[in-house]
């Protein structure tokens, strides 16, 4: 069935011309030919990606006339266009499709994000490349042709008659966002002013952009891997049992994670170590509990022996099935792991992995939830704790009891990480509480939520406030520096040692403006504590005494929660239970504050009242204007530098004059005359 799909091909021009002297139309039947020696048939669609102002008129004739549609994209941008293109194209194509990508920059991000796409999406991938051959070995492709090898083994053009659009080719500009079918008006678009504008205001972004960046969550199991096999390999030395830690409970906790995201299926476990130095307790408490040992006698084997492992279990297990990892090494995005990698492309397995310190970079493993193994062991709800980077700083974050009573401040960025469809708003702060309790933090927490709270639905302010959630109202180009201040203030007002929370993507990311904040903190005895939406992509800087998955933090079992609040609070106990008759008792004892006017409210309807009153919208608008006047400005600077170039003001007596408006300072505008 496959050897009939449809191949759809991307090619980058730039990297990948059409050699002096070759007929362009020749160039689909070369790539045709290509594929029918492989056996496949199938129908093929080319697309030709590049800066095509320089493109001959024969070219564009030859490639057009032959059903190759072109793209004109300036040619910074050539590889992230191509690619956005190709994961747009294969959202709205199932496979099995055959893909084949014609560039010299299947590499860095590109082949990483391909190679993850690729393990949740299968399709058949085929690379082409002039000089630059796609080196990366996590990457499962069919074939890699030389390019010039490919268009030479290509025989003769078409015999059907050229010329005549039997194909649906089209000329793109993917500046202006133009199309057209024929030569001459892309040649006249492409040297248009017009066009030339657009290119320089308005070309497409180069930044490649990954789109499973945001794949980095803990996933619910799908109904095929549901009670599929799962089979797991750990790796003892990277991630031991914890000192004073009964063995026995590892596959029950391993399961029991598993269990908590829907997979049901039959567990093994093969145990990797030298297994002289295993005592002889863990030995027989493993065992016990059907935990299979692999003895490897040195450290470097092990991994290698696990990979062969798996290898050999992928033999005898067929797809759909799943693989768990335990090991800080496999973990990592460049490790040997290449293998279980290519594997992932190629048939239905999911994968999970477990590491006892987080990987510093996203893993080129596609993976369906990670856990922090001492987290996993302890069956605690949180993903990572104490994911320290270095072995020293480890030391001055410990959960001191000075720590344990302190005071918890929680700045809470509610557009990154929203209450879920569904979920009772008065349980955030009963879960978050419990979240800590788990650690041993006992303290008293406070909640600041951060949002444009004019978006924030009624029965949210309502039912999040009568829990004791101060809000503050701010707008989104603002919100995270007003994150950062407040928190600023707030350790003014708070010496150490206290314990900072901070909940938003923004700022756990290490780019953000947050790290200076996160120094200060480090330096006096504060704890630092992370929750975000999605496992960010690098390790933010800061160092944290815990972080959460904003899901998982919310989604503690009501039962866990019961049974850890017993005898703690007989308050929030009672109101987890009674669900349908607090609301109407309950009485806001949050804060409202607006942080463009600087302005407290006692309650919500003062809160709302100062919303809508004219004083407020008035500096909602000031606000607003700024920071959308921004990118307009942006727009002029970027008009201006483009008529420097070209040594306009255009010929046009309107657009001399728009130009002049805009541009010429008034004292030009007469001397000019
Ligand atoms: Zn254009
Ligand atoms: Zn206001």
């Amino acid at each position: 069935m496959s050897k009939t799909a449809k191949i759809e091909v991307w090619w980058d021009t730039n990297d990948c011309p059409i050699p002096e002297g070759y007929d362009a139309s020749r160039v689909r039947p070369s790539i045709e030919r290509a594929f029918k020696e492989l056996g496949y048939t199938g129908p093929v669609s080319i697309t030709a990606y590049g800066d095509q102002k320089k493109t001959p008129c024969h070219v564009l004739r030859g490639l057009s006339s032959t059903g190759v549609a072109v793209v004109h994209t300036i040619s910074d941008s050539t590889r992230s266009v191509m690619y956005r293109d190709m994961v747009e194209w294969r959202a709205q194509n199932p496979p099995p499709s055959i893909i084949l990508i014609i560039s010299d920059q299947v590499e860095g991000d590109f082949s990483w994000d391909l190679a993850r796409l690729q393990q949740r999406t299968r399709y058949k991938l085929f690379l082409a490349y002039s000089s630059k051959p796609c080196k990366e070995l996590f990457l499962l492709y069919k074939a890699n042709w030389r390019w010039e090898k490919l268009l030479e083994e290509g025989g003769t053009p078409p015999l059907v008659a050229a010329g005549g659009l039997s194909f649906a080719a089209v000329f793109y500009c993917k500046s202006c966002n133009f199309n057209c079918q024929s030569v001459k008006t892309f040649r006249n678009h492409l040297s248009s002013y017009k066009h030339g504008m657009e290119d320089a205001i308005n070309s497409p972004d180069s930044r490649l952009s990954c789109v499973t960046k945001t794949w980095a969550k803990n996933y619910p199991a799908t109904p095929e891997h549901a009670t599929a096999k799962i089979h797991v390999l750990w790796d003892m030395n990277d991630c031991p049992i914890p000192e004073g830690y009964d063995a026995c409970r590892v596959r029950p906790s391993i399961e029991r994670a598993l269990k908590e995201l829907g997979y049901t299926g039959p567990v093994s476990i093969t145990a990797f170590a030298d297994q002289k130095q295993t005592p002889d307790h863990h030995l027989l408490a493993l065992s016990s509990t059907g935990v299979v040992f692999a003895h490897t006698l040195f450290p470097w084997d092990l991994h290698s022996r696990m990979i062969t492992e798996f290898e050999e279990w992928t033999k005898d297990n067929p797809a759909p099935a799943s693989i768990m990892i335990i090991s800080d090494e496999l973990a990592l995005r460049k490790s040997h792991s290449s293998l279980i990698c290519r594997k992932l492309q190629e048939s239905n397995y999911k994968c999970f992995l477990a590491y006892s310190v987080r990987p510093f970079e996203m893993p080129v493993l596609l993976t369906s939830a990670e856990w922090l193994w001492d987290s996993l062991l302890s069956g605690s709800c949180f993903l990572f704790v104490l994911s320290c980077v270095t072995k020293t700083w480890a030391r001055n974050y410990p959960a001191t009891p000075e720590h344990a009573t302190a005071k918890i401040h929680v700045w809470w960025d509610m557009m990154d990480c929203p209450i879920p469809e569904g979920y009772d708003a008065r349980r955030v702060l009963p879960s978050i509480e419990s979240a800590f309790k788990e650690i041993g933090y006992s303290g008293p927490v406070s909640i600041t939520a951060f949002a444009d709270q004019k978006e924030t639905p009624d029965h949210h302010l309502l039912a999040l406030s009568s829990t004791g959630v101060d809000f503050a109202h701010t707008l989104p180009w603002v919100l995270h520096s007003r994150m950062i201040t407040d928190c600023e203030e707030w350790i003014e007002d708070n010496p150490a040692p206290a314990t900072v929370m901070i909940i938003s993507d923004e700022l756990a990311s290490p780019k953000s403006h947050s790290s200076l904040i996160y120094r200060k903190l480090q330096e006096s005895n504060y704890n630092c504590f992370l929750a975000y939406s999605v496992r960010p992509f690098e390790k933010p800087v800061l160092v944290t005494s815990a972080e959460w998955l904003w899901d998982s933090l919310l989604a503690v079992s009501e039962t866990k929660r019961q049974t850890l609040q017993k005898g703690c609070e007989s308050e929030s106990e009672s109101e987890s239970e009674s669900e349908s008759d607090s609301e109407s008792e309950s009485e806001s004892t949050g804060m409202f504050y607006c942080d463009l006017c600087d302005c407290d409210c006692e309650s919500m309807d003062d809160f709302k009242k100062h919303l809508s009153r004219e004083q407020h919208t008035h500096e909602d608008k000031i606000m607003s204007t700024h920071f959308q006047s921004f990118p307009h400005r942006h727009r002029q600077f970027k008009i201006s530098k483009y008529h420097d170039e070209v040594g306009y003001p255009p010929k046009t007596k309107r657009m001399r004059k728009a130009s002049r408006k805009v541009f010429l300072p008034r004292s030009l505008r007469f001397t000019r005359r």
